[in-house]
């Protein structure tokens, strides 16, 4: 069962988790749960503050201390809170020494931000603990540093699954054997030789995915504040459904191309080995949620979802010699290899060729590259919109029924027919909202669909 940081917002919003989890008792449970809600966002404002030399930092270290220095105060009674307390203030004395460097050094790098973005999870992992203890739940709180290695991929660290699997049988197995729940932190590893990494923004639904696959797991939980996956961000268009079920293709592509509710490298590892996720909603756990399975899911050639992602540059590149000649392409790829930036959505024509990326910490750089290759343009602030579902490709009339939707929306590129379950169209930023609710309106709503 993992639990983001909507399900643990609030000292009341805990006690329901703790509730929930013991609930399931009668089946071998193992937590797994994000920060305090807003909390991950605040620790890395705190660096970035350290970072411009701005004293705000002190501000986050004692705001990160008293949000959870009042959750405790209202989840744990008397001397209880003293253990808790005490982990507590070692933790924001790590947080401050670690902001101290970086505002002594001027410099943040990846691994930095990892020690520093992981602290939410050390603290919300024991308190989490502490609250199913307080209700007679044995309870055991696991840093997952000790659990989880990775590669050394700062920021975006990928679990080396075979070391994790051996760590697992020796630390969370011995746990269950006794009776206890073991309460793991998401997010976090550390490497081979004990550097603390993370998986990624949204990684605690990795966390749970590796996890139940190395177990093995019955089934993987991901509880947050919504139904289940749904046919649309809810926060964007009020009539969004939720999906029953839904094949593990369509979800992670979803989950790539910005469906927030589940982290893109979720499901892999637990597809792999036949384990079922579900996405439940800790403030409706009666609701039956969403089944995510490898065949799951209807399988009409119909769109299943649209999901979007902001933040995206176009790069465009155009060279008039390009006509006729070939390495022309290699080259480009070369390029975005050579500065590791993945390209998500390309569209060519005989002289030039468009691409998109995601991160835009080395376009500078990329832009330089490619500049010896042709002229090159770079538009910001642009969004991916995406019809996601399944058999696109035979599915007639589906590309008129996008573009008919869209007539009044500026659409800067397409990439169609590269896939059998995903149409994609970047737009301006803020044209994305606009964007997403026609498809919706023509797709999901109204009856038709
Ligand atoms: P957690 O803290 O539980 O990990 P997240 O904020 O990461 O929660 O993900 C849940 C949020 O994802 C929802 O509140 C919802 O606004 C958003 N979301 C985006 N796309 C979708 C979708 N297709 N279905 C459901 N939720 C979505
Ligand atoms: N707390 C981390 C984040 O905000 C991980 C997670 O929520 O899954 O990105
Ligand atoms: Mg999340």
């Amino acid at each position: 069962m993992k639990f983001g940081g909507t399900s643990v917002g609030s000292a009341d919003r805990v006690r329901t988790v703790a509730d929930l989890v013991r609930a399931r008792r009668a089946r071998q449970v193992v937590v797994v749960v994000s920060a305090l809600g807003g909390i991950t966002d605040l620790l890395i404002r705190g660096a970035r503050l350290a970072l411009a030399r701005d004293a705000g930092w002190e501000g986050v270290a004692y705001e990160v201390l008293s949000r959870h220095h009042s959750t405790i105060a209202a989840l744990v009674e008397g001397r209880s809170q003293d253990p808790l307390l005490a982990h507590l203030d070692g933790l924001v004395t790590e947080l401050r020494s670690l902001y101290t460097g970086v505002y002594n050094l001027e410099e943040l790098t990846l691994r930095t931000i990892d020690a520093i973005a992981g602290i939410g999870e050390r603290a919300s992992c024991e308190i989490l603990a502490a609250a199913l203890e307080a209700g007679g739940t044995p309870a055991a709180a696991v840093d997952a540093r000790r659990v989880v290695v990775t590669d050394e991929s700062f920021g975006r660290a990928q679990p080396l699954m075979e070391e994790t699997g051996v760590r697992v049988r020796e630390r969370l197995l011995p746990i269950l054997d006794q009776g206890a729940v073991p309460v793991v932190t998401g997010f976090i590893g550390a490497t081979r030789t004990g550097v603390a990494t993370t998986l990624g923004r949204g990684g605690s639904d990795f966390t749970a995915s590796i996890l139940g696959a190395l177990l093995p797991a019955e089934e993987i939980q991901i509880w947050t504040d919504v139904d289940g996956m749904m046919t649309v961000d809810p926060r964007v268009v009020p009539g969004a459904r939720v999906i029953p079920e839904v094949s593990a293709a369509e979800a992670a592509e979803l989950a790539y191309f910005g469906a927030k509710v589940l982290h893109p490298a979720t499901i892999k590892p637990a597809v792999e080995r036949g384990i079922p996720v579900f996405i439940l909603n800790t403030l409706n756990p009666s609701a039956p949620g969403t089944r995510i399975a490898a065949g799951a899911g209807d399988d009409t050639p119909e769109p299943r979802a649209i999901a979007f992602k902001k933040g995206i540059t176009v790069i465009l590149i155009s060279q008039p010699r390009m006509l006729m000649a070939y390495g022309f392409l290699a080259r480009v790829f070369e390029v975005f290899d050579r500065h590791r930036t993945p390209v998500d959505l390309i569209a060519t024509s005989e002289v030039s060729v468009s691409l998109t990326v995601d991160d835009p910490e080395n376009i500078p750089a990329v832009q330089a590259d490619l500049a010896g290759l042709g002229e090159v343009q770079v538009l910001r602030r642009m969004a991916i919109v995406s019809v996601v579902g399944r058999g696109f490709l035979r599915r007639a009339g589906l590309a008129a029924r996008v573009f008919q939707s869209l007539r009044e929306v500026n659409v800067v590129m397409i990439s169609f027919g590269a896939s059998d379950v995903n149409v994609s169209l970047v737009v301006a930023e803020d044209e994305a909202e606009k964007a997403v609710r026609l498809l919706h309106r023509e797709f999901f709503e109204d009856g038709r669909g």
